[in-house]
């Protein structure tokens, strides 16, 4: 509003998109014995590249290559030389680092700026930092020689695609395991990429593999005789099922899932950094976070003044070309998160919440939806109860702290939440009472390498992140 901004788009001529790519198993790419499968940039619905879908017989070759790099090359070697080859990783990922953030920017739809600004420095971030304890694992609070796991099958999502490959690789690898990666159906590209860069810092072969496909090949792969180690991030429903197959066995398992968190603001807080930090949470990556903050808590006596402020804040927000510098919110991932984003969303109105958008024009092909919020909700309805993972925020209100905090913690999820109030004391009081692995005070969304990151509840078990994050992969 006010002024209108030039179109500022980020050159696409720094990648080089292959039109096909095969499977990366033993440090070099393979094709694949199944079929073949199309990624598409969901802001215009071009075919980006061809990608091999991994069967059974492939994820058993890339489980056989990790399991003969782990015995003979990587579980030997000594942490001080595992450690040079993280560190010239997360060197060559900060050297190529226009080149990533403008392929996710493609292949997932997120804004550029994004992608740029925190994506890409935070996964440079994760291997410096893991590289760093690669030579000091005495010291993780495992005993004086821990030893490493073995095979580690990691499955991720795709809201954070290279993100999520470093929080799974970076500390496996630092530990002294060995990986096989499978990124999601729609966003296989950067892992691909990064598949690339380990050829680059000349990683012994079969240190990491990476098997695309979509939930069959994730399955094959949880379930596979040779994996000692099964990290997934993903849907809550998706995590049950591993958890169900991998029962009865001895691998060990780690599972980050869905989440509905509370963003709290009480009637002492900066409102108008409050303002930022709602619009952080829950519009950060078009919502797509599991950590999003999609529920705000707003104290009755402040509600009126907030929500006229957050509505002001949200007709600011440019929704279109995720390459334009200036977006804030790109394109929904995919045609199927799209229709579930506005299948929930017309179920919060005929449930009888006031739903609020910004007029804004949403491009014709791509699938786009525009900031929305959702306000006189209620506890039972479905949208304060369910992950939307959207660009979608259900207001509640509340009258005391003791309420706020029953009203945050009536979920069946427990992995974020948020606290806005000017008092340090009542910070404290708020963050020892809600479920929730990470609070956020005055901030929201703040990812960083030290920090551990993980749920309660139904969000999982286990820890990503920080000293914490080494414990799932040793012994
Ligand atoms: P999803 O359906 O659970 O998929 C996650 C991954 O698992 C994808 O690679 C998927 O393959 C694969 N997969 C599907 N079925 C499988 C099976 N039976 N066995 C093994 N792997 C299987 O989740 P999504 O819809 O992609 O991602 C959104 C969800 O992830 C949200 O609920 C969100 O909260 C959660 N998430 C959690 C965190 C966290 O840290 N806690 C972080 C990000 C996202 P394809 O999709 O390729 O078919
Ligand atoms: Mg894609």
């Amino acid at each position: 509003m006010g002024f209108e901004y030039a179109p500022a788009p980020e050159s696409r001529s720094i990648v080089d998109i292959k039109p096909s790519y095969g499977l990366f198993v033993n440090g070099e790419f393979v094709d694949g014995h199944g079929k073949s499968f199309k990624t598409i940039s969901p802001a215009t619905e071009e075919v980006l590249a061809e990608v091999a879908e991994a069967d059974e017989s492939d994820v058993d070759a890339a489980v056989k290559a990790a399991r003969r790099a782990y015995e003979k090359v990587w579980g030997p070697m000594p942490g001080r030389e595992r450690a040079k080859y993280l560190y010239r990783i997360a060197r060559i990922i900060q050297e190529r680092s226009r080149e990533l953030a403008v392929l996710e920017s493609l292949d997932n739809g997120k804004p550029i700026k994004e992608s740029r600004d925190v994506d890409v420095p935070t996964v440079a971030a994760h291997f410096f930092y893991y590289a760093g304890w690669a030579d000091k694992l005495e010291y993780a609070g495992r005993g004086a020689d821990p030893r490493p796991l073995g095979v580690a099958g990691q499955v991720i999502p795709w809201n954070f695609p290279l993100l999520m490959l470093a929080w799974k690789i970076a500390p496996a690898l630092a530990c002294g395991n060995t990986v096989v990666l499978k990124p999601a159906e729609t966003t296989p590209l950067t892992a691909l990429l990064f598949a690339e860069i380990c050829q680059q810092a000349d990683l012994p072969p079969g240190v990491v593999n990476i098997v695309t496909g979509a939930g069959a090949t994730g399955q094959a792969l949880v379930g596979h005789a040779g994996v000692d180690k099964v990290a997934f991030t993903g849907s809550t429903e998706v995590g049950k099922a591993i958890a169900r197959a991998v029962a009865g066995t001895d691998k060990k398992v780690t599972l980050e899932l869905g989440g509905k968190a509370a963003n709290v603001v009480f009637d002492d807080a900066p409102l108008d950094q409050a303002v930022e930090g709602i619009v952080n949470g829950i519009f950060f990556n078009q919502g797509h976070v599991c950590c999003a903050g999609s529920r705000l808590l707003v104290q009755e006596s402040v509600a009126d003044e907030l929500l006229a402020k957050l509505k002001r804040r949200m007709s600011t927000l440019r929704v279109g070309d995720p390459l334009d510098k200036n977006t804030d919110i790109g394109a929904i991932n995919s045609a199927e998160q799209l229709a579930k984003i506005r299948d929930l969303s017309e179920i919060g109105e005929s449930e009888g919440a006031g739903r609020w958008s910004p007029a804004c024009d949403l491009p014709t092909t791509g699938f786009w939806f525009p900031p929305t919020l959702f306000t006189g909700v209620s506890q039972a309805h479905r949208i304060a109860r369910e992950e939307i993972f959207g660009p979608v925020l259900s207001v509640l209100t509340f009258r005391t702290p003791s309420e706020a905090v029953e009203k945050a913690n009536n979920t069946p999820y427990g992995l974020s939440a948020g606290v806005w109030t000017e008092k340090g004391s009542r910070i404290l009081s708020m963050a020892n009472q809600l479920r929730a692995g990470v609070v956020w005070a005055n901030t929201f969304n703040k990812f960083d390498p030290t920090s551990p990151f993980g749920g309660f509840k139904e969000s999982g078990y286990g820890r990503e992140g920080g000293r914490h994050g080494l414990e799932a992969y040793l012994k």
